[in-house]
């Protein structure tokens, strides 16, 4: 490795000192880093960045300070995640801004995780308009998530739920007997009750609609809960005899209305799918009480610059600032007199009012401006959200800390970057250190030093092949970094192809988009562009992913809803319609970031379907044919194969009190998810837990002579995922490795043609020579008679498209319109564009 610090040293406070570094793919590393500056660390995927800046800087960095406050901490990090790496010198304690991989976060608002909502509070509290009389009221109480500000009739959460005799008995043709009380357990706890009513002497064999009302609203609404005998099996008229007789019932049971089920279902469950299961009976309306503001009349009448703070908080951030600059720099209209009145409460408004106005415009410069404090961060790209606490970490004035980022530019527009490079700048003059990982070429010669990872993925890479600055990675003939960065990777140049026809949409609406009219050609490949908020999203993988699933009678993908079903605002529906193309469009596929699964059970090689046929294999094999061992026993999922110690997961979760529990390896099967017999079954000399952790690339080789196992493998090659192992478990792959693998999982699919693929930023994550891979697969798809729509702002990507679709021009209320669209030429020479400028630079 060349490294150029010796030269350089004189700009640098110090230095960060790494001695063997092996996490994962290093190999045996040593790298001296300057600390104050901006370091990025670049790379192909799956070259080792990850490991080196989080698995063992921030790793050991946060290890260290976890040792120094807590000793049962410190019992736990031996255990857990000491990194592989024999010295690192130097290191100042670390915070990680990393883009969620996996699993979700928890829920919260803009406002919350930037803390602007507590400041909000104490504005309304301190220096609202208060009605004349009403006394002044504590900033919680601004809080619809505290006692004193919930609104009473919705205890805070704006909305009413209420059941109704249609909600829970949808034909009211059936009789109980045929489960019409559709809102009742299903399987037996329905059974019980239905067991119940015969025992009540209810009629279960009438249509629900002939009983007497008094009946049904009994049945449905009652409060009561009468504990009966029951006896299961036996017919209305055997049941009258059994009670007359007094004969032994099988048991006692306890009668719940279908609302009762319904609502306390709902509040206790931990089931997230008994929650959603009871929701679906429940109808929602807005409060009466606080129209869904969520607040308590008292709070709502404070007001500031004539808004209630709710209302504030919907409006965009920028459209706040606007409205606080007056009061910030004390020239609002009215608040003089109020001035003379009140001369503290008026210097107060002004000092929050400056603090406020100051940390909104961190947030503007990063191009956030279209956000509102209510905005609820799981409806948030990863981009976006990494941004907001980007922000939150510039006003909070640390300093001396290691920040350590994952591709920052994620989800921002070339025009944005700029404000991006400007808010890393801030962080350092404030005497902190950046460590970054990055793809954007943009941030990348910005940066202080690099230190590139290469050559390659996995096993090919795991070395440093250039750390120093910038400059002179130009002499590293074997960085694939070099290439791109310093302009030797000439684009291809091909003619745009010709649409086959056109999907029309026209009055889309959905969040920004106001009855919008728009073209997609068929038969091509289209991207579309635009600032971050422009709108990009909402067009493409909402309202046409909605239009076109709802035209074909495809069900939208149901995602695993996040979170507390309660406070999940009601699904949106787009507003629009499709005026012409369906007729070409047979199926329509999702190729999304969101992880191939939620659990170590989960794999690439079972998501692609790869692993059906490896099993099929060990399964022909003598041995296994011997001991009639079938396909089934070589899954890790099936009881007959698996470790019965871990139930094949490999790992084992260690609860721990007070802090989120942990994976430990399985002491039993050490990793390996099988049983001993399994595992003495071999295929070619491994046995199947060694095939689940050979790469894709070790695999391909060994399995040359099997036809469909080699050719599901060449796919994942070609989408640059040689470097993963086949059982790599699906919470360790990154949102983009997600990504490919589906897209994977497509190609080997037969082609079909007339498909509609819809991609959101399939490039996020992705090294620019895998940016090639991936474009190359893209067009595949087309060739093949398909169609692809690709929402992206890596402009190579862009430039290599048929037909561009820019919206814009500005984000939220300032956007949702479509710019211009055409021809990468065609766009780049649009006035009005704000991808323009980008785009030109790239075409010839
Ligand atoms: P990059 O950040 O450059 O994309 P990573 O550091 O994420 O690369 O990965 C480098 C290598 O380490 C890859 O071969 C990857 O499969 C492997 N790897 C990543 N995470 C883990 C993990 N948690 N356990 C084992 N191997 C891993
Ligand atoms: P882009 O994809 O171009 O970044 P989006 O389509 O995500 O833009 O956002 C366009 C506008 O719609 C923004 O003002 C954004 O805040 C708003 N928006 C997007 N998604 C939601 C949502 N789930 N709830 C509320 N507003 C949203
Ligand atoms: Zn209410
Ligand atoms: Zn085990």
């Amino acid at each position: 490795a060349k490294d150029s610090y010796t030269t350089t040293a004189k700009q640098f406070s110090g230095f960060v000192t790494v001695r063997g570094a092996r996490e994962h793919n290093l190999k045996n590393l040593d790298l001296t880093i300057p600390r104050d500056a901006l370091v990025v660390f670049t790379g192909v995927s799956g070259s080792g960045k990850s490991s080196l800046a989080f698995g063992t800087l921030y790793a050991e960095a946060q290890r260290r300070y976890l040792e120094s406050v807590s000793p049962y901490a410190r019992r736990l990090f031996h255990q857990m995640a000491v990194p592989e790496v024999d010295s690192i010198e130097g290191l100042p304690p670390a915070v990680a801004l990393q883009q969620q991989r996996g699993t979700a976060t928890t829920r919260s608002s803009v406002g919350s995780v930037t803390t602007l909502s507590n400041l909000v509070r104490m504005l309304y509290s301190r220096a609202g308009d208060y009605p004349p009389g009403q006394p002044i009221i504590y900033a919680e109480a601004f809080s619809p998530n505290t006692a004193e500000g919930a609104c009473p009739a919705c205890h805070g959460l704006g909305r009413i739920y209420e059941v109704t005799e249609k909600s829970m008995v949808p034909d009211d043709s059936l009789t109980i007997r045929e489960r019409a009380i559709a809102a009742w357990p299903t399987a037996w706890g329905g059974q019980n009750q239905r067991d119940i009513l015969v025992t009540l002497g209810y009629d279960v064999d009438r249509p629900w609609r002939e009983l007497p009302q008094k009946e049904r609203d009994w049945i449905l609404f009652t409060d009561e809960q009468p504990v009966v005998p029951v006896y299961p099996g036996y017919t209305p008229e055997q049941t009258r005899r059994a009670l007359q007789r007094k004969e032994e019932p099988s048991y006692m049971g306890t009668f719940s209305s279908a609302r009762r089920h319904v609502f306390h279902t709902f509040a206790n469950t931990n089931s997230a799918q008994m929650k959603k299961r009871v929701m679906q009976f429940m109808l929602s309306t807005d409060c009466p009480n606080c129209q869904g503001k969520r607040l308590r009349p008292e709070s709502l009448s404070v007001t500031f610059a004539g808004y209630d703070i709710t209302e504030l908080s919907r409006l965009p951030l920028k459209r706040i600032a606007s409205i606080l600059v007056p009061y910030a720099e004390g020239t609002a209209t009215g608040r003089t007199e109020q001035a003379a009145a009140h001369p503290e409460q008026a210097l107060v408004a002004q000092r929050i009012a400056q603090d406020l106005v100051a940390r909104l415009h961190v947030l503007l410069d990063l191009g956030l401006g279209y956000l509102s404090l209510e905005r609820s961060t799981p409806t948030l790209s990863p981009g976006e959200l990494q941004r907001l606490r980007l922000a939150t970490q510039l006003y909070s004035h640390l300093f001396g800390v290691v920040y350590v980022l994952d591709e920052p530019s994620a989800g921002l527009h070339p025009s944005d970057t700029l404000a991006l490079l400007k808010a890393l700048e801030g962080l350092k003059k404030a005497g902190n250190s950046l460590f970054v990982v990055e793809h954007n070429l943009d941030v990348i010669r910005h940066a202080d030093w690099l230190v590139d990872v290469g050559p390659n993925a996995g096993e090919k890479g795991g070395e440093v092949l250039y750390s120093g600055t910038p400059e002179g990675l130009q002499q590293v003939a074997a960085s694939h970094t070099a290439h791109y960065l310093f302009g030797s990777a000439a684009l291809p140049v091909r003619a745009p192809r010709h649409p086959s026809g056109w999907l029309r949409l026209s009055g889309v609406t959905r969040n920004n988009l106001q009855d919008l009219e728009a073209e997609f050609p068929l038969g091509v490949f289209t991207t579309v562009t635009g600032i971050s908020g422009s709108g990009k999203s909402s067009l493409v993988s909402q309202a046409l992913v909605e239009l076109v699933s709802e035209q074909l009678g495809q069900a939208m993908p149901t995602e695993e809803e996040e979170g507390e079903p309660l406070e999940r605002a009601e699904p949106e529906k787009s507003g629009g319609q499709i005026t012409e193309g369906m007729a070409s469009i047979k199926r329509l596929v999702r190729v999304d970031q969101k992880p191939i699964g939620r659990t170590p059970r989960s794999n690439m090689a079972t998501y692609t379907g790869l692993f059906d046929h490896v099993r099929k294999l060990f399964a022909a094999t003598d041995m296994a044919r011997a001991r009639k061992y079938d396909a089934g026993r070589f899954s890790f999922n099936v009881a007959k194969g698996r470790c019965e110690n871990c139930q094949g997961e490999g790992f084992v979760m260690v609860e721990l009190l007070f802090l989120p529990s942990v994976y430990a390896p399985c002491p039993v099967c050490h990793g390996a998810r099988y049983n001993a017999e399994t595992l003495e079954v071999t295929y070619r000399g491994k046995n199947i837990a060694e095939v689940l952790a050979m790469t894709v690339d070790t695999a391909w080789e060994f399995f040359g002579e099997e036809p469909p196992v080699h050719r599901a493998l060449t796919v994942l090659r070609e989408v640059g995922l040689g470097y993963l192992r086949l059982g790599q478990p699906a919470t360790e792959l990154s949102g983009g490795e997600a990504q490919r693998i589906k897209l994977a999982t497509e190609l080997q699919r037969a082609q079909r043609g007339n498909t509609l693929y819809v991609l959101d930023e399939p490039t996020t994550g992705l090294h620019p020579a895998d940016v090639e891979k991936l474009m190359v697969q893209l067009d595949n798809l087309v060739e093949a008679g398909n169609t692809v729509i690709v929402v992206e702002h890596t402009m190579r990507v862009v430039a290599g498209s048929d037909w561009v679709i820019d919206v814009g021009p500005g984000a939220g209320e300032e956007g949702g319109k479509i710019v211009a669209a055409g021809t990468p030429e065609q766009v780049a020479n649009a006035a009005e564009s704000k991808t323009a400028p980008f785009l030109k630079r790239l075409l010839p």
